[in-house]
């Protein structure tokens, strides 16, 4: 089956659609050709397509960590917001790939499950946050994690166990097999409903206070060397504010680089290294971007 064949019989597919649309940085080129599978069916059907037509595939979630080159993006994307279920089940919530992590946050909240507090105000998706083992104030994806499915480019389906996934800092094996997270469930814990909303909606109240939440952005471009705290080296350096096309260093919090307006993936990258060569020069640190950088170069 080709993948024109899959779109006559009904699947949502595009071509040569700017990513920008949908990345939370405003920026990105096209992709070649541009998928949203509804569930796993044709999520397979479109891997095998591709495979056949011989064309590379990239997945994303929700665009929350992405840099896309202004060429953007040959062969296939799939965007997998679509798959978005999320349910309940005693002390567990079972999420498809696509859904919030935001949304599965809230509804184990709801619940009254504890655990997932961390990840009220993480914009990406649960795929995103496994695949890089998301975190924020002392809570990390792998914290509460208790299984992830995923399949393989060649169409495989398998689980791996929390351990299986060799979490730590910003990654999971998954950076490195290409699979495709396709569902979680996470183990959580009985807990007062009200204490658990109110806990993730003062996290949320903070995160608005500290973060440029007001322009598009991609959160934390860069990496925590250990040691160091990225925002204060960047104000030492006298970065924040720096502004190269529409792309400037938040001055808000100097760990974000906002779109001012107008900002292509081309200023975005040009003031990461901009930045990546200061920091190298005052400080002899290598900063790593946390941000994934993809598209044609
Ligand atoms: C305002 C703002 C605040 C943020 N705050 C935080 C924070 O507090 N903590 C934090 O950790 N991050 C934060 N982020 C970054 C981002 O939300 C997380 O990294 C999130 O986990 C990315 O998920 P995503 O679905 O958006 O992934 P995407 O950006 O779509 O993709 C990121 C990477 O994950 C891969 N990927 C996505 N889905 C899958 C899947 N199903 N299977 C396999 N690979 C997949 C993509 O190929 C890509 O390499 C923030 C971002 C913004 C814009």
């Amino acid at each position: 089956m080709k993948l024109y064949d899959l779109k006559a019989q009904g699947l949502d597919l595009q071509e040569n659609i700017p990513l920008s649309r949908y990345t939370f940085t405003k920026t990105g080129g096209p992709a070649e050709y541009l998928a949203f599978p509804k569930n796993l069916a044709e999520l397979k059907e479109l891997l095998a397509a591709a495979k056949e037509e011989q064309l590379p595939v990239t997945v994303i979630g929700n665009a929350s960590n992405l840099i896309i080159r202004d060429k953007g993006i040959k062969g296939l994307v799939i965007i997998l917001t679509e798959m978005k279920e999320i349910k309940v089940e005693a002390d567990k919530v079972h999420a498809q790939a696509g859904a919030r992590i935001i949304d599965t946050s809230f509804a184990a909240g709801e619940a009254g499950l504890t655990g997932l507090e961390f990840a009220a105000g993480i914009p990406g998706s649960v795929g995103g946050a496994v695949f890089m083992n998301a975190g924020a104030y002392g809570g990390e994806t792998k914290d509460c994690l208790e299984s992830a499915t995923v399949v393989t480019r060649d169409g495989e389906v398998k689980t791996y166990t929390n351990a299986e996934l060799h979490f730590s800092y910003r990654h999971s094996l998954l950076q490195e097999n290409g699979e495709i997270v396709i569902a979680a469930t996470f183990a959580l814990k009985a807990g007062d409903k009200a204490t658990i909303l109110d806990q993730m909606n003062y996290l949320n109240a903070l995160r608005s206070y500290k973060q440029p939440l007001e322009y598009p952005s991609c959160g934390s471009v860069f990496k925590r060397p250990t040691g160091h705290f990225v925002g204060p080296m960047i104000i030492k350096a006298g970065l924040q504010g720096k502004q190269i096309g529409g792309a400037q260093v938040s001055t808000k919090h100097a760990g974000f680089i906002v779109n001012k307006g107008g900002a292509t993936a081309t200023d975005y990258l040009n003031l990461i290294h901009y930045i990546q060569k200061t920091i190298k020069e005052k400080d002899g640190i290598a900063l790593q971007t946390e941000v994934r950088i993809i598209g044609e170069e």
